[in-house]
């Protein structure tokens, strides 16, 4: 591996021109070299932009002799298919959330990387790298709240796009608290329910607005997401966890806070390119260097696995009704 890693980039869309931006501008150690997309216009665009390579497909790009990592940032049926590609050709992938659609693709990605023997891949939870939650985490492991007990979390949208449906509510959104909670407590999921609540009229679809996500962990701790996709007043997380000693927080992000007509308020952000965008500047500049000390140490597939099997368990439980049973594959000893 050079001194500055050689990256393509699959999917040029939202998040991707978003990323190429970073691993060009804010981290030092990343340039990337080649881009691809399905929509070629697209990564047409970018490849001119920047004075780079224009790939015809994800799997060109993979092949590619110069590119040394891959970033996947592609649409979601896609990723496991490319991971899996890097994994063949034994480069580094950093694959957006989620790693898989099913939890049979996240067993297949974990095989082929426990086969090689060693850490490719990394998963996008980069709430993982947010200075809030991770005070919150050293203050958990500080011992300073006692054993946690419980998580109070809300995840609160104002819009989502067009073609929104009921489970990706689970898949794309309370999948950042299904990461960020195992991570906080560091235990294991045990069960997964999803409890019916009063809809909200500020839904632009058919898809069901709110939803009440309950898990418990294997020592017993419980979590409660509130997951509001739709017609909220801000993008706004919370969360708290409850210790047999104390109570720890997530701070709201930093903003100016104003005193006027008998109020005292603060500005809450709008959406999570902006909630986020620090945390994401941390987890490329953490992959790189972990990268160059040999292998990435941030979110795993097995993480992206755990993500899935509890997504899929939420979604069953809305269709039972019941709490059901989280049951994982045994844990390969690289992770
Ligand atoms: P987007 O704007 O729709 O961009 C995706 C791009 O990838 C589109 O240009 C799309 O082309 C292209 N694409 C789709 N399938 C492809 C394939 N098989 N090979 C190559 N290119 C393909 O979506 P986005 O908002 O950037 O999201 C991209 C990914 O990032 C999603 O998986 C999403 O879950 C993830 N994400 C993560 C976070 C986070 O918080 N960590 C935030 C936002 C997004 P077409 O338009 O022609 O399909």
């Amino acid at each position: 591996m050079s001194k500055e890693i050689k990256v393509g980039v699959i999917g040029c869309g939202a998040i991707g021109r978003q990323h190429i931006a970073r691993l060009m501008n804010t981290i030092p150690e990343t340039r990337v070299v080649a881009v691809a997309d399905y929509y070629q216009p697209s990564a047409q665009a970018v490849a001119e932009q920047y004075g780079i390579t224009c790939c015809a497909t994800g799997e060109e790009l993979i092949a590619r002799p110069e590119v040394e990592a891959v970033l996947v940032t592609s649409a979601d049926p896609s990723h496991a298919g490319y991971v899996l590609e890097c994994i063949k050709a034994g480069k580094f992938v950093f694959c957006e959330k989620p790693l898989a659609q099913t939890a049979q693709e996240c067993e297949e990605i974990i095989r082929a990387e426990v086969a090689g023997g060693r850490r490719l891949v990394q998963v996008g939870f980069m709430r993982r790298y947010d200075r809030g939650y991770a005070a919150m985490k050293q203050a958990i492991e500080s011992g300073e709240i006692g054993a946690p007990l419980m998580i109070h979390s809300c995840h609160r949208n104002m819009s989502q796009a067009p073609g929104f449906a009921t489970d990706y509510a689970v898949t794309r959104v309370a999948i950042h608290e299904i990461d960020i909670s195992r991570w906080l407590l560091d235990d294991e999921y045990a069960t997964a329910q999803v409890l019916a609540v009063r809809q909200s009229k500020n839904t632009q679809g058919d898809w069901l607005n709110p939803q009440i996500m309950m898990l418990t962990t294997r020592s017993g701790q419980r979590i409660d997401v509130e997951v509001q996709t739709d017609g909220a007043y801000a993008y706004d997380i919370q969360c708290q966890v409850v210790g047999e000693d104390g109570t720890v927080s997530l701070p709201d992000p930093s903003a100016v806070v104003k005193r006027a007509g008998a109020a005292c308020s603060f500005p809450i952000m709008t959406d999570w390119s902006q909630r986020f965008i620090e945390a994401y500047d941390i987890e490329f500049d953490a992959w790189a260097k972990a990268l160059l000390n040999g292998a990435p140490d941030g979110p795993s597939a097995w993480d992206g696995y755990v993500a899935c099997v509890t997504g899929d368990a939420l979604i069953l439980s809305r269709q039972t009704g019941k709490p059901e049973a989280i049951e994982l594959m045994e844990k390969p000893s690289i992770y």
